[in-house]
């Protein structure tokens, strides 16, 4: 009798991935600088960062594709370092799917089951399975190449799950979908994750994607980790002016910080929750924190400019205003709700929460 508590013989446990100090050069080229990580079993890393910053070696690295100049990949604790790709228990699904145009849909996800003297009983009822998981039960005797794209995509997920790896790495595995079907893919790769249980390491340089599939995600800037956090943490508490510029929008207002630990741009001053420490300086709001108003009978003061509204747009759930204010310009995201918008030409107030505002040291020729 099969006890519910056991796994079949084939299940595999997740892993929890370690990088520590890995370090990566092409002749001149730092492509990882010192990087380390630790990624407990069972959660979904993004690695996101701008193209070049060293997210695909990482992963590759991280696969047995490559070998660091420095460092050490640990899976569960044991160092893999020197262990070459195939022996890992890792599987990755690429951008360009990777599959094997001549062989049906099952015989694709059958390969690496095949490949480990797995028996063609267990075989099928295994493929079966993971065609199911990825909602193509009934493709299993098709071409593969009879398929759509994001059909293909679904079966090269299906053959790097097939197998029940420790870790799942996905390289852009959705950049090459349109966007529609890019967002369905994504909610059912987080469930498909979820369900799995499997530790999961995804590039990509698509924000959204990050933001909305992972655990934690991993703001990479030249080959280094800039902040690794919840969407949350690296949203609304960016760790550095490289992090808050990157992930989503902000507005900017560069200035002194005075001896009162506000910036000052012209007569406009800008207040964060904390002093910040007197010299250049930028200081960051996002859209969806600006406020504007119509009423203009008190002063403006600290967090408060008065403008001209240059343009409203309507984008999906919000509206942006578009508002030049001695100088600058400034955006702000208004929920559409039902209340006024101004038009073209008013005259408004911008005003936001210092709770909302970050301010950072410009750094030289920031
Ligand atoms: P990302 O995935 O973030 O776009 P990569 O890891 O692909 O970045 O690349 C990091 C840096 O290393 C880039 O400057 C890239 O040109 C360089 N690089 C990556 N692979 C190679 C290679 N095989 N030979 C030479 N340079 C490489």
């Amino acid at each position: 009798m099969t006890l519910l508590t056991e796994r079949p013989p084939t299940a595999r446990t997740s892993a929890e991935v370690e990088l520590t100090g890995l370090a990566k050069r092409y002749g001149g080229t730092v492509a990882v600088d010192d990087l380390s990580l630790t990624v407990p079993a069972g959660e979904f890393v993004a690695l996101l960062g701008p193209s070049g910053c060293g997210k695909s070696t990482t992963l590759r690295i991280l696969a047995g594709l490559e070998q660091p100049d420095r460092g050490q990949v640990l899976l569960s604790g044991t160092d893999v370092t020197a262990v070459p790709a195939h022996r890992r228990d890792i599987h990755t699904v690429f951008q360009s799917y990777a599959l094997f145009p001549h062989l049906s849909v099952a015989d694709n996800v059958a390969f690496p089951l095949r490949q480990r003297g797995v028996s063609r009983p267990d075989i099928r009822g295994r493929v079966a399975d993971a065609l199911a998981l990825v909602q193509l039960p009934a493709a299993g005797d098709q071409p593969v190449t009879s398929l759509s794209g994001g059909q293909q995509q679904r079966v090269a997920l299906a053959r790097a799950i097939v197998d029940r790896p420790s870790v799942l790495l996905l390289d852009e595995p959705l950049s090459a979908l349109d966007r529609s079907l890019r967002q369905a893919m994504q909610v059912e790769l987080r469930l498909l994750q979820q369900n799995l249980g499997v530790t999961t390491v995804l590039v990509t340089h698509d924000q959204e994607e990050a933001l909305s599939l992972a655990d934690r995600i991993v703001i990479m800037s030249d080959g280094r980790a800039e902040q690794v956090g919840t969407a949350e943490e690296v949203y609304d508490h960016p760790a550095s002016l490289f992090v808050a510029r990157f992930v989503g929008e902000q507005n900017e207002i560069s200035g002194i910080v005075n001896s009162h630990g506000k910036l000052q741009h012209a007569d406009v001053v800008v207040g964060a929750p904390t002093i910040a420490e007197p010299g250049p300086a930028l200081a960051l709001i996002r859209p969806e924190h600006i406020r504007v108003g119509l009423d203009l009978s008190s002063p403006a003061d600290v967090n408060n400019i008065d403008g001209i509204v240059r343009g409203v747009s309507i984008a999906g759930i919000s509206s942006v205003v578009l508002v030049h204010c001695r100088g600058l310009t400034l955006l702000a995201r208004v929920p559409r709700d039902g209340r006024p918008l101004p038009h073209v030409g008013d005259q408004v107030r911008c005003s936001w929460d210092p709770a909302h505002v970050r301010i950072f040291p410009t750094p030289e020729g920031a």
